[in-house]
């Protein structure tokens, strides 16, 4: 059976971009008489709001979309990722990075190629870190790309897109667990986990066999691919759709102030006209 899932974070109210893809998802599975999912992302809790969370539910309503209930709402689920991550920690698959954010950015500055967000280190010496634990310092996980690599002592990780990534990238598709930022965040500071892992888990734990969503997070499925590996998961089929444009040729983006659903509705455009300008009949 096929189950496809969208699944917004409730971070702000959503826009064009967030309708082009959850009616891709929903018609993708409408077609084949599949099952839509609809995940609540709120491990984010500094940034995630209720308010956005129902507007959420009521935007796509109005778009015509329907999903399942109950809705999973990363917030609940905690102990799922906390149980996933000891795993992986008991594969020596992990190490606590207690670098603070300057730090991270001086560290990639100081890199050859350096990208603020890509990292890819190891833990600390042992006593330093019984010392900066003992002192009660904040530390995130982080995944290993090293002890990965070991792991998977030279098996290729690969997955299928149906989609295409932003590179035209379509088929098998060979991973490169780098791409996603070198030694991902696993577990926040703040929040006890981070999105890879909650992605990985909840995808797994809901039987979606299609994931359905923006190119923007194609180079996330490669490191997705890979903790899927490290879990035991099975691995569901990629289908990476375009990112909407405007006018300007600039894709919708929260912090650009993309005009959101909510605005379109109170000027009075309807859920088909919206749906016809996206190409949906
Ligand atoms: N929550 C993510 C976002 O809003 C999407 C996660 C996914 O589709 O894998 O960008």
């Amino acid at each position: 059976m096929f189950v496809t899932r969208f699944a917004p974070s409730p971070t702000g109210y959503l826009h064009r971009g967030h309708a082009f893809s959850a009616l891709t998802a929903f018609e993708a599975a409408r077609a084949v008489g599949g099952r839509f999912i609809l995940r609540i992302e709120d491990i984010d809790v500094t940034r995630s709001r209720r308010e956005f969370e129902d507007a959420i539910y009521e935007d796509l309503d109005w778009l015509g979309i329907a999903w399942e209930s109950p809705v999973r709402r990363q917030s609940e689920h905690l102990d799922d990722y906390q149980a996933a991550l000891a795993a992986l920690t008991a594969d020596h698959l992990t190490y606590r990075c207690f670098r603070t954010r300057k730090e991270l950015a001086q560290a990639a500055a100081s890199a050859p190629h350096g990208r603020a967000e890509t990292f890819r280190g190891g833990p600390l010496p042992p006593l330093e870190e019984t010392e900066r634990l003992a002192a009660g310092s904040p530390f995130a996980w982080r995944l290993s790309l090293d002890a990965a690599e070991q792991a998977l002592a030279g098996r290729p990780l690969s997955f299928v897109e149906e989609g295409e990534g932003p590179g035209g990238e379509h088929g098998t598709v060979a991973i490169d667990p780098g791409l996603a930022g070198g030694d991902v965040v696993l577990a926040r500071k703040d929040v006890g986990v981070a999105y890879h892992l909650a992605v990985v888990v909840d995808d797994a734990l809901q039987g979606v066999t299609h994931v359905i969503r923006g190119q923007d997070l194609f180079e996330a499925a490669h490191v997705q691919r890979l903790l899927q590996a490290l879990l035991d998961l099975p691995t569901p089929i990629y289908r990476h759709h375009r990112l909407l444009t405007g006018p300007d040729g600039k894709r919708f983006a929260k912090r650009d102030h993309a005009e959101t659903l909510r605005d379109l509705r109170a000027r009075g455009v309807s859920p088909g006209e919206l749906r016809a300008e996206m190409g949906f009949d």
